[in-house]
């Protein structure tokens, strides 16, 4: 697959997905679609609501600059994305139907989540209630399972790659920093609030980096803030190397949540909860909604 260099229009199509023939080989173009409002800006493009012409299919189109992706470097990063996300089915990741491309972007075909990001729900909210917070770790973990499953690992968990379908459920958005492997990494990559010890020193690290992120994203939920948050780089860095935890008395959160949290922010890799232990952990059986919608 060659997504920036080509000139010419090039499909990858799951056509089962949106034009409903299972077996049908064609290639996406522009026509294929009505375009509607836009969604959204990203760093190299836009986003729109789109209607797949024969299928009648609600989708996001995301429009990249191939100039802007080449201009930074990302290409490779995109190719992986499209590689990984078009291959994952989970109800709590979003699907990637496909991509298209013509001589100056990149379209990729994206599920629609009608209601939009969940950074601007915790931005609006200050933090989440408990219950909210519980729903949203365990599609997470059950998400992340698969992932590990198929040696996907995320590494780059955060509110901003989260978005929120028609039901409330949540979905995983953005694997631009996902990986496929089966070796130990040693690449250094994702923001730094919710990077791992191991990732921050740039030793090498597994799939349980993706424990300690949901870890990270959990005290978010409740707290309204990232735990090992600093005025400095440097500070947020030695935190975390650290693991400078601390519990703020205010929001008032429970101590069960807390020793979730605990357990997920371990130095030791090898010591953090593993992600089918924490479905059983009791205040995520007490708290998250078993169908993962949670409804306000
Ligand atoms: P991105 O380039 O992925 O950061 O997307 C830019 C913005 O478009 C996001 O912040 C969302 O508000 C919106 N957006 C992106 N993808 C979707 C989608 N699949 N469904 C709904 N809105 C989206």
């Amino acid at each position: 697959m060659a997504i920036a260099t080509e000139t010419q229009p090039q499909q990858h199509k799951d056509s089962s997905e949106v034009s409903g023939s299972a077996a049908e080989q064609r290639r996406w173009t522009l026509n294929d679609f009505d375009i509607g409002k836009p969604l959204g800006r990203g760093k190299f493009g836009h986003v729109y609501l789109a209607r797949e012409k024969t299928s009648n299919h609600i989708v996001a189109l995301k429009v990249l600059f191939k100039s802007q992706l080449q201009q930074s470097q990302v290409v490779h990063q995109l190719r992986r994305e499209v590689e990984i996300q078009s291959h994952l089915r989970h109800p709590h990741i979003l699907r990637l139907y496909g991509y298209f491309y013509d001589q100056k972007r990149v379209y990729l075909i994206l599920e629609y989540a009608p209601k939009g990001e969940l950074y601007k729900e915790l931005q609006k909210c200050k933090y989440f209630s408990e219950r909210r917070a519980a729903t949203y770790v365990a599609s997470l973990a059950r998400a992340l399972i698969y992932c590990h499953g198929k040696h996907v690992i995320h590494r780059d968990i955060k509110p901003e790659n989260l978005l929120i379908g028609s039901q409330g459920e949540l979905k995983i958005a953005d694997f631009g920093w996902s990986v496929h492997t089966f070796n130990r990494r040693r690449t250094m990559c994702g923001t730094l609030d919710y990077l791992p010890p191991e990732m921050v020193e740039s030793v090498e690290h597994d799939a349980s980096v993706d424990i300690w992120s949901l870890g990270v994203l959990c005290y978010e939920f409740l707290y309204g803030v990232p735990p090992f948050e600093a005025k400095e780089h440097s500070d947020t860095y030695r935190r975390i190397i650290q693991v400078d935890l601390k519990f703020p008395p205010k929001p008032i959160v429970s101590s069960a949540a807390k020793d979730l949290i605990s357990q997920m922010l371990v130095k030791d890799s090898s010591q953090r909860l593993p992600l089918h232990k924490l479905l059983e952990h009791p205040w995520i059986v007490q708290n998250a909604e078993p169908s993962g919608v949670y409804r306000s």
